[in-house]
């Protein structure tokens, strides 16, 4: 099963058991990406956590 990378459009892999909300990340472009829908499955940039700089 694959989805495509909103970033770069390639191909991403995703395992057949993906949650709803789960992280991957592109092997092409390296792009942290969530899973929003499952059917279709879809793909959308993940917010990219900065440093924690705590309390
Ligand atoms: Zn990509």
């Amino acid at each position: 099963m694959n989805a495509q990378c909103p970033e770069c459009e390639g191909e991403v892999p995703v395992e057949s058991g993906v949650l709803l909300g789960e992280i991957l990340v592109c092997p092409d472009c390296g792009a942290e990406l969530e899973v929003t829908t499952l059917s279709p499955l879809t793909l959308a940039l993940a917010p990219r956590e900065e440093e924690d700089w705590g309390e």
